[in-house]
């Protein structure tokens, strides 16, 4: 079969790779899934990998097939599997159990592994081929009224991982009322973020650098988001409007703006930083300032990375919601697909020029339109299962 690849370390050698064709023999304990792929999006890391920046061979390959953020559909289950049956349509999660405690109790996100193991992007292969494999341990199902919109589950699922994490930490505070959030950049992650946020109830302002209005502050608009352009308005000034924030979401990609963020933050709040910055870019703070705003306002800053099983789960529960509440809101975030494997010259060109594009994805098998029977009653079924949180 077909599948995506790079050679790790040598830029720009993406091509069409040969692949044996797996099966659910090769999982042990009879817990395998064969999936066959559907749809992949493309994101800033796949960016990286193609670059040579990022990004490790599996053992035994000199090629890594790319693509983490997978949608497919269940096609053969091992004998010990009862979660998940043939037609299911599923995402796999990305990372994979290494050694520390935290790989121990199913929360390979928070590994302290100097190495760690991530599928199309370190060291395992990803999901741009036509069929994977993998235990059903790290599958999780999408209702049938989601298929449409699945492929963005695993870039919610790092939004959701950071949210989750800011709520736990203000545990702390035993009583947190958060009222106003900020959003730093309004790509795809931003919007997301900007979507989870509003599904809270809160009072959203989102950053951005485009003047507005274009594809992106209209879709904040339809969430009741509000956006603000930084060319214009810098955070600073904002937050003298609309803040001080009690949570704010950081995914601009740009450094920087981190230290006008922990200036924006209420007293009491948290900041969640997701960027992953390759760079060795320097600025100059006014460090006394802002070391004495968190030490006098008991502030919390936080970083983030990857998610486990539990926040793909979430992230189920709040695409159901986000299409009861905004329907049709998330499907038009899809908005560069790419038809087939051997059209990868132009999902790498539309991934790294594409300047409108909010999600690149591969289109590697098509999908029907979820029904109306699958939208109300499987949905419901899925939000009376997981409650909201
Ligand atoms: C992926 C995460 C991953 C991170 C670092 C992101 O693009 O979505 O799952 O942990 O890259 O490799
Ligand atoms: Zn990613």
């Amino acid at each position: 079969m077909k599948a995506l690849a790079v050679f790790p370390g040598q830029p720009n050698s993406l091509h069409l790779a040969e692949l044996a064709k797996p099966s659910v023999a090769d999982v042990p304990g009879g817990r395998g899934v064969l999936v066959r792929v559907l749809r992949v999006g493309v994101d800033g890391t796949d960016k990286e990998i193609n670059a040579a920046e990022y990004g490790a061979a599996p053992e035994g390959y000199d090629f890594l097939v790319i693509g983490h953020e997978g949608f497919g559909q269940v096609e053969a289950v091992g004998p010990n599997v009862t979660e998940l049956k043939t037609g299911d349509f599923v995402v796999a999660t990305v990372r994979r159990p290494g050694k520390s405690v935290y790989d121990a109790i199913g929360t390979s996100d928070m590994t302290t592994d100097d190495v760690y193991y991530e599928r199309g992007i370190n060291l395992h292969h990803g999901y741009l081929t036509e069929y994977y494999v993998d235990s059903a341990d790290f599958i999780v199902k999408i209702p049938n009224g989601l298929r449409h919109v699945g492929v963005l589950l695993e870039p919610l699922t790092v939004v959701e991982k950071g949210i989750a994490q800011a709520y736990e930490i203000q545990r702390r505070l035993r009583v947190w009322q958060p009222k106003r959030a900020a959003v730093m950049g309004a790509g795809t992650i931003g919007l997301l973020a900007a979507l989870v946020l509003r599904l809270h109830g809160l009072d959203v302002t989102v950053f951005g650098q485009k003047l507005a209005p274009y594809r992106n502050s209209d879709l904040l608009e339809q969430l009741g988001a509000r956006y603000l352009s930084t060319t214009t308005t810098p955070v600073a000034q904002g937050a003298r409007e609309f803040g001080p924030f009690d949570i704010i979401f950081e995914a601009t990609g740009f450094s920087p703006i981190v230290f006008d963020a922990m200036q924006a933050l209420a007293r009491n709040g948290v900041l969640v930083l997701s960027s992953v910055t390759g760079g060795d870019r320097r600025v100059e703070v006014p460090s006394d300032k802002i070391n004495l705003g968190f030490v006098l306002g008991n502030k919390v800053m936080v970083g983030t990375v990857n998610a486990n099983r539990d926040y793909f789960e979430r992230g189920v529960t709040h695409m159901a919601l986000a299409e009861s509440q905004f329907a049709g809101w998330l499907q038009q975030l899809l908005t560069h697909p790419v038809r087939g494997l051997a059209n990868h010259r132009e999902l790498i060109e539309m991934l790294t020029t594409a300047k409108d594009a909010i999600k690149v994805y591969c289109e590697i098998a098509p999908i029907d339109e979820p029904t109306h029977r699958d939208v109300g009653v499987d949905m419901a079924a899925t939000l009376s299962v997981a409650a909201p949180r």
